[in-house]
């Protein structure tokens, strides 16, 4: 097979790259929530759906049994505080006004949620690996799994 040294060729064209590419733009990155999703089935938390229809926000992962929304976030487009990644130099008002849209928006959507009772939990690009969302994904879904557990525990709750 002849094989072009030094020139990369995306695998991808025409209408298939550009469907990948509006995907990659709008849910922020595909490659973290499949990693998301992996741990998971790793982990065994089972009950949710994917892209939930009709919940507000579209969460990416859904608990619907237990109402807990798990987001997961491009540190870049949703602008994570620890990364605080700059912006490109090139075209640099336009990606801020991008970005700056989508945090106000993810913020409007997180508060409407809980105020209609959803758990929303979420989790950085960044902090894929580092399974502390995991923890706090758990715990969300056990305080809903279990209502006597504490809301209902009297004066020997701790
Ligand atoms: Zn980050």
């Amino acid at each position: 097979m002849a094989r072009l040294v030094g020139v990369s060729r995306d695998p991808l064209e025409g209408p298939a790259r550009s469907e990948r590419m509006s995907r990659v733009r709008g849910a922020g990155n595909r490659s973290t929530e499949l990693a998301v999703e992996a741990v998971l089935v790793e982990d065994g938390l089972a009950g949710w759906v994917k892209q939930a229809q009709g919940v507000r926000g579209r969460p990416d992962f859904y608990f619907p049994a237990e109402r807990v929304a798990l987001f997961v976030d491009g540190c870049f487009w949703h602008a994570c505080p620890r990364c605080n990644r700059n912006t490109p130099s090139t075209r640099r008002e336009f990606w801020s006004a991008k970005i700056e849209e989508t945090r106000r928006r993810d913020n409007r959507v997180r508060r409407q949620l809980r105020r209609d009772g959803v758990s929303v939990i979420r989790v950085w690009e960044h902090e894929v690996n580092d399974k502390r969302w995991v923890r706090r994904l758990g715990s969300a879904l056990a305080k809903r799994r279990g209502p006597r557990s504490r809301a209902d525990a009297g004066p020997d709750s701790t």
